[in-house]
């Protein structure tokens, strides 16, 4: 499977210097050099398109952002094995958030959407904890770093290495 990406061509002239497409891109690829965008870390690049997808003036060439392949078909009232290809191939992965809140509304939508991922017998028996305080974010932050904090000093030590080898190899066998 592909896992590296060609980097992205910026068109200089088309480029407003907004750096949306710096601050979203996972891996550094992407730098301002005055006020345009540039590709300074192209072997790094992982082929993910969101420079592409951010940019609000298609200043950015990339394999994984076409421009014109983004509308879908009109009228769409059914969902063609093309459009799903398509709807598939441009989902992003969000790594930077506003300090909007989300709507109460938009909230129901998307847990309701959340239910109709397979589960087994269609037992829809998952539960959701939506945490909307900056403060309740936090703490969860703290606690997730602890819990993995906790997790790689086990790892680390001599009888943790020790019990996932045992683990590991019961898995291979
Ligand atoms: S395709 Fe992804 S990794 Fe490559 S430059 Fe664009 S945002 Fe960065
Ligand atoms: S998102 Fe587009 S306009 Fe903004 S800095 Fe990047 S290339 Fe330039």
């Amino acid at each position: 499977m592909k896992r590296k990406g060609n980097p992205p061509n910026i068109l200089p002239p088309k480029c407003i210097g907004c750096k949306l497409c710096v601050e979203v891109c996972p891996s550094f690829v992407l730098e301002m050099r005055g006020d345009k965008a540039s590709v300074v870390r192209g072997a790094w690049c992982i082929g993910c398109g969101h420079c592409g997808a951010v940019c609000p003036v298609e200043a950015v060439l990339h394999e994984a952002t076409s421009y014109d392949k983004m509308m879908l078909p009109e009228p769409c009232s059914t969902l063609s094995p093309e459009s799903l290809q398509l709807l598939i191939r441009e989902r992003r992965s969000v790594r930077i958030y506003g300090r909007e809140e989300v709507s109460e509304e938009s909230l129901q939508k998307i847990l309701d959407a959340g239910r109709y991922a397979p589960t087994g017998t269609n037992s829809q028996n998952v539960n959701y904890i939506v945490l909307r305080s900056p403060d309740q974010i936090e703490e969860l932050r703290k606690r997730t770093t602890r819990f993995y904090e906790k997790i790689f000093s086990w790892v680390r030590s001599g009888i943790g290495r020790f019990l996932l080898t045992i683990m590991a190899s019961r898995k291979l066998v």
